[in-house]
Protein backbone atom coordinates (compact mmCIF):
# COMPACT_ATOMS: atom_id res chain seq x y z
CA UNK A 1 0.00 0.00 0.00
CA UNK A 2 2.62 2.26 -1.10
CA UNK A 3 4.31 4.36 1.77
CA UNK A 4 1.27 3.35 4.46
CA UNK A 5 1.08 0.27 6.31
CA UNK A 6 -2.72 -0.70 6.66
CA UNK A 7 -4.34 -4.04 7.60
CA UNK A 8 -7.53 -4.79 5.83
CA UNK A 9 -9.06 -7.46 6.64
CA UNK A 10 -11.70 -7.79 3.97
CA UNK A 11 -15.14 -9.62 3.79
CA UNK A 12 -17.44 -10.29 0.96
CA UNK A 13 -20.84 -11.14 1.24
CA UNK A 14 -23.09 -12.24 -1.62
CA UNK A 15 -26.19 -10.08 -0.48
CA UNK A 16 -27.10 -7.53 2.68
CA UNK A 17 -29.45 -5.23 3.17
CA UNK A 18 -26.60 -2.29 3.62
CA UNK A 19 -23.10 -2.47 3.97
CA UNK A 20 -22.78 0.12 6.07
CA UNK A 21 -25.85 -1.36 8.49
CA UNK A 22 -23.83 -4.77 9.10
CA UNK A 23 -20.46 -2.99 9.70
CA UNK A 24 -21.79 -0.74 12.34
CA UNK A 25 -22.85 -4.01 14.10
CA UNK A 26 -19.87 -5.21 13.79
CA UNK A 27 -18.12 -2.44 14.55
CA UNK A 28 -20.22 -2.40 17.88
CA UNK A 29 -18.71 -6.30 18.63
CA UNK A 30 -15.17 -4.46 18.27
CA UNK A 31 -14.20 -5.06 14.73
CA UNK A 32 -11.02 -3.93 14.35
CA UNK A 33 -9.96 -0.65 12.44
CA UNK A 34 -9.68 -1.75 8.74
CA UNK A 35 -12.49 -4.19 8.42
CA UNK A 36 -14.05 -4.02 4.90
CA UNK A 37 -17.40 -5.62 3.82
CA UNK A 38 -18.06 -5.59 -0.13
CA UNK A 39 -21.67 -6.66 -0.74
CA UNK A 40 -22.27 -8.04 -3.88
CA UNK A 41 -25.93 -7.25 -3.93
CA UNK A 42 -27.57 -4.55 -1.63
CA UNK A 43 -31.26 -5.16 -1.39
CA UNK A 44 -31.65 -2.11 0.82
CA UNK A 45 -28.56 0.61 -0.41
CA UNK A 46 -28.80 3.40 1.98
CA UNK A 47 -27.71 7.81 0.79
CA UNK A 48 -28.52 10.57 3.09
CA UNK A 49 -31.39 11.43 4.34
CA UNK A 50 -32.99 8.04 3.81
CA UNK A 51 -32.74 8.38 0.32
CA UNK A 52 -31.52 4.97 -1.35
CA UNK A 53 -29.00 4.17 -3.24
CA UNK A 54 -29.07 1.94 -6.35
CA UNK A 55 -26.68 -1.00 -7.56
CA UNK A 56 -26.41 -3.58 -9.72
CA UNK A 57 -23.81 -6.44 -8.48
CA UNK A 58 -22.13 -7.34 -12.31
CA UNK A 59 -22.31 -2.85 -12.76
CA UNK A 60 -21.31 -1.46 -9.09
CA UNK A 61 -18.99 -2.15 -6.58
CA UNK A 62 -20.27 -1.36 -2.97
CA UNK A 63 -18.75 -1.88 0.13
CA UNK A 64 -18.03 -0.06 3.75
CA UNK A 65 -15.26 0.15 5.72
CA UNK A 66 -14.79 0.74 9.41
CA UNK A 67 -12.03 3.05 10.59
CA UNK A 68 -10.68 3.66 13.75
CA UNK A 69 -9.04 7.28 14.25
CA UNK A 70 -6.43 8.18 17.43
CA UNK A 71 -8.12 11.31 18.28
CA UNK A 72 -11.81 12.65 17.92
CA UNK A 73 -12.37 15.10 15.26
CA UNK A 74 -13.39 18.73 16.01
CA UNK A 75 -14.52 18.66 12.07
CA UNK A 76 -16.26 14.91 11.64
CA UNK A 77 -18.26 16.49 8.83
CA UNK A 78 -15.15 16.99 6.45
CA UNK A 79 -14.27 13.54 6.83
CA UNK A 80 -17.35 12.91 3.84
CA UNK A 81 -14.92 15.28 2.14
CA UNK A 82 -11.70 13.46 2.51
CA UNK A 83 -13.23 10.19 1.83
CA UNK A 84 -14.53 12.39 -1.98
CA UNK A 85 -10.51 13.23 -2.31
CA UNK A 86 -9.43 9.52 -1.40
CA UNK A 87 -11.28 7.98 -3.89
CA UNK A 88 -10.31 10.38 -6.70
CA UNK A 89 -6.98 9.91 -5.89
CA UNK A 90 -7.38 5.85 -5.96
CA UNK A 91 -9.40 6.25 -9.11
CA UNK A 92 -6.62 8.59 -10.85
CA UNK A 93 -3.80 6.01 -9.74
CA UNK A 94 -5.75 3.72 -12.60
CA UNK A 95 -5.22 6.37 -14.92
CA UNK A 96 -9.24 7.47 -14.34
CA UNK A 97 -9.37 11.64 -15.52
CA UNK A 98 -11.74 14.34 -15.64
CA UNK A 99 -13.57 13.59 -12.14
CA UNK A 100 -14.78 16.01 -10.14
CA UNK A 101 -16.25 16.40 -6.40
CA UNK A 102 -19.34 17.71 -5.01
CA UNK A 103 -19.78 19.10 -1.72
CA UNK A 104 -20.32 16.88 0.51
CA UNK A 105 -20.53 13.63 -0.39
CA UNK A 106 -20.13 13.10 -4.57
CA UNK A 107 -17.87 11.55 -7.36
CA UNK A 108 -19.12 13.20 -10.28
CA UNK A 109 -18.39 12.96 -14.12
CA UNK A 110 -19.83 16.14 -15.51
CA UNK A 111 -22.77 16.62 -14.05
CA UNK A 112 -23.69 12.55 -13.48
CA UNK A 113 -23.15 10.99 -9.89
CA UNK A 114 -20.28 8.30 -10.21
CA UNK A 115 -20.10 7.27 -6.74
CA UNK A 116 -21.88 8.34 -3.46
CA UNK A 117 -20.21 8.27 -0.05
CA UNK A 118 -21.76 7.67 3.09
CA UNK A 119 -20.21 8.09 6.63
CA UNK A 120 -21.75 7.26 9.80
CA UNK A 121 -19.91 7.84 13.55
CA UNK A 122 -20.26 4.48 15.65
CA UNK A 123 -22.70 4.86 18.46
CA UNK A 124 -21.13 6.36 21.38
CA UNK A 125 -17.39 6.17 19.84
CA UNK A 126 -16.97 9.19 17.87
CA UNK A 127 -13.29 8.45 17.06
CA UNK A 128 -14.88 5.16 14.81
CA UNK A 129 -16.37 5.41 11.37
CA UNK A 130 -18.20 3.32 8.70
CA UNK A 131 -17.73 4.59 5.39
CA UNK A 132 -19.64 3.39 2.61
CA UNK A 133 -18.97 3.97 -0.72
CA UNK A 134 -21.20 3.09 -3.89
CA UNK A 135 -19.47 3.36 -7.17
CA UNK A 136 -21.08 2.62 -10.10
CA UNK A 137 -18.15 0.75 -12.74
CA UNK A 138 -21.17 1.33 -15.30
CA UNK A 139 -24.50 3.32 -15.24
CA UNK A 140 -26.69 0.54 -13.04
CA UNK A 141 -28.88 -1.38 -15.53
CA UNK A 142 -32.31 -1.06 -13.54
CA UNK A 143 -31.06 2.81 -12.23
CA UNK A 144 -34.51 5.06 -13.09
CA UNK A 145 -33.68 7.18 -16.42
CA UNK A 146 -34.51 10.51 -14.57
CA UNK A 147 -31.10 9.71 -12.48
CA UNK A 148 -28.11 12.04 -13.55
CA UNK A 149 -25.57 8.69 -13.15
CA UNK A 150 -22.29 8.29 -14.86
CA UNK A 151 -19.38 4.84 -14.99
CA UNK A 152 -16.16 4.45 -14.30
CA UNK A 153 -16.09 3.36 -18.10
CA UNK A 154 -16.59 6.74 -18.68
CA UNK A 155 -13.46 7.60 -17.74
CA UNK A 156 -11.13 4.78 -18.42
CA UNK A 157 -10.28 3.50 -21.90
CA UNK A 158 -10.71 -0.21 -20.33
CA UNK A 159 -12.10 -1.59 -17.19
CA UNK A 160 -10.02 -2.91 -14.70
CA UNK A 161 -12.01 -5.90 -12.63
CA UNK A 162 -13.67 -4.70 -9.30
CA UNK A 163 -10.55 -6.48 -7.45
CA UNK A 164 -8.07 -4.14 -9.05
CA UNK A 165 -10.21 -0.50 -8.64
CA UNK A 166 -11.00 -1.85 -4.91
CA UNK A 167 -7.19 -2.51 -4.09
CA UNK A 168 -7.22 1.37 -5.44
CA UNK A 169 -9.21 2.35 -3.12
CA UNK A 170 -8.33 1.12 0.00
CA UNK A 171 -4.29 2.31 -1.04
CA UNK A 172 -5.99 5.74 -1.12
CA UNK A 173 -8.08 5.62 2.01
CA UNK A 174 -5.65 4.34 3.50
CA UNK A 175 -3.09 7.12 3.07
CA UNK A 176 -5.77 10.13 2.64
CA UNK A 177 -7.45 8.64 6.14
CA UNK A 178 -3.86 8.39 7.77
CA UNK A 179 -3.21 12.35 6.62
CA UNK A 180 -6.53 12.99 7.66
CA UNK A 181 -6.35 11.47 11.30
CA UNK A 182 -3.16 13.10 12.17
CA UNK A 183 -3.25 16.43 10.36
CA UNK A 184 -7.19 17.15 9.75
CA UNK A 185 -8.65 18.18 6.79
CA UNK A 186 -6.59 21.24 6.66
CA UNK A 187 -3.78 19.28 4.97
CA UNK A 188 -6.27 17.85 2.34
CA UNK A 189 -8.35 21.08 1.24
CA UNK A 190 -6.38 22.21 -1.45
CA UNK A 191 -6.24 19.33 -3.08
CA UNK A 192 -9.92 19.02 -2.28
CA UNK A 193 -10.83 22.29 -4.20
CA UNK A 194 -8.20 22.25 -6.90
CA UNK A 195 -11.04 18.96 -8.15
CA UNK A 196 -14.38 20.50 -6.64
CA UNK A 197 -16.73 20.56 -9.93
CA UNK A 198 -18.75 23.63 -8.81
CA UNK A 199 -15.70 25.97 -7.69
CA UNK A 200 -16.58 29.80 -8.76
CA UNK A 201 -19.94 28.73 -9.92
CA UNK A 202 -23.59 29.20 -8.71
CA UNK A 203 -25.64 26.68 -6.88
CA UNK A 204 -28.88 26.63 -4.76
CA UNK A 205 -28.45 24.89 -1.58
CA UNK A 206 -31.59 23.24 -0.04
CA UNK A 207 -32.76 20.52 2.60
CA UNK A 208 -31.53 22.99 5.37
CA UNK A 209 -31.65 26.80 5.63
CA UNK A 210 -32.15 27.52 1.86
CA UNK A 211 -29.46 29.71 0.23
CA UNK A 212 -28.02 30.39 -3.31
CA UNK A 213 -24.77 31.74 -4.23
CA UNK A 214 -21.25 31.12 -5.84
CA UNK A 215 -18.84 28.10 -4.17
CA UNK A 216 -15.53 30.14 -3.36
CA UNK A 217 -14.79 27.14 -1.63
CA UNK A 218 -14.30 24.67 1.66
CA UNK A 219 -13.13 25.57 5.12
CA UNK A 220 -10.66 23.07 6.93
CA UNK A 221 -14.04 22.03 8.76
CA UNK A 222 -15.45 21.40 5.13
CA UNK A 223 -18.31 23.90 5.45
CA UNK A 224 -18.95 25.24 2.06
CA UNK A 225 -18.35 28.93 1.63
CA UNK A 226 -20.85 30.49 -0.80
CA UNK A 227 -20.97 33.78 -1.71
CA UNK A 228 -24.78 35.31 -1.82
CA UNK A 229 -26.59 38.70 -1.91
CA UNK A 230 -26.47 38.43 1.85
CA UNK A 231 -23.05 38.07 2.44
CA UNK A 232 -20.32 35.28 3.20
CA UNK A 233 -22.22 32.16 4.26
CA UNK A 234 -20.54 28.73 5.84
CA UNK A 235 -22.76 25.41 5.04
CA UNK A 236 -21.96 23.05 7.33
CA UNK A 237 -21.95 19.79 5.70
CA UNK A 238 -25.31 18.49 6.98
CA UNK A 239 -28.17 17.36 5.42
CA UNK A 240 -28.15 20.02 2.63
CA UNK A 241 -28.57 19.02 -1.31
CA UNK A 242 -26.51 21.38 -3.79
CA UNK A 243 -27.54 22.06 -7.03
CA UNK A 244 -26.17 24.19 -10.25
CA UNK A 245 -28.23 27.02 -11.44
P1 LIG B 1 -28.01 14.93 -3.85
O1 LIG B 1 -27.74 14.09 -5.05
O2 LIG B 1 -29.33 15.61 -3.84
O3 LIG B 1 -26.89 15.81 -3.45
P2 LIG B 1 -27.20 13.25 -1.82
O4 LIG B 1 -25.80 13.61 -2.09
O5 LIG B 1 -27.69 13.43 -0.44
O6 LIG B 1 -28.22 13.96 -2.71
P3 LIG B 1 -27.10 10.51 -1.59
O7 LIG B 1 -27.98 10.43 -0.41
O8 LIG B 1 -25.65 10.37 -1.41
O9 LIG B 1 -27.43 11.80 -2.36
O10 LIG B 1 -27.57 9.42 -2.66
C1 LIG B 1 -28.93 9.15 -2.90
C2 LIG B 1 -29.35 9.74 -4.23
O11 LIG B 1 -28.44 9.34 -5.27
C3 LIG B 1 -30.69 9.16 -4.68
O12 LIG B 1 -31.72 10.00 -4.28
C4 LIG B 1 -30.60 9.05 -6.20
O13 LIG B 1 -31.03 10.24 -6.79
C5 LIG B 1 -29.13 8.95 -6.48
N1 LIG B 1 -28.65 7.58 -6.80
C6 LIG B 1 -29.03 6.40 -6.26
N2 LIG B 1 -28.31 5.38 -6.75
C7 LIG B 1 -27.44 5.93 -7.63
C8 LIG B 1 -26.43 5.40 -8.47
N3 LIG B 1 -26.14 4.12 -8.50
N4 LIG B 1 -25.73 6.27 -9.24
C9 LIG B 1 -25.99 7.60 -9.22
N5 LIG B 1 -26.93 8.16 -8.46
C10 LIG B 1 -27.65 7.34 -7.67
Amino acid sequence: LGTTACRYDIDAVAECDSSNSRLLERAAAGAPSGTVLVAERQTAGRGRRGRSWISAPADSLTFSLLWRFPHQSDAPAALSLAVGLALVRGLEALGARGIGLKWPNDLLIGDSKLAGILVELQAGELRSAVIGIGLNLRRPNGLSEDVAAAGLDQALAALPTREVVLAALLAALAQTLDAYGSSGFASLRNEWQARHAWQGLPVRVSGGEAAEGLCLGVGDDGALNLDTPQGLRRILAGDVSLRAV
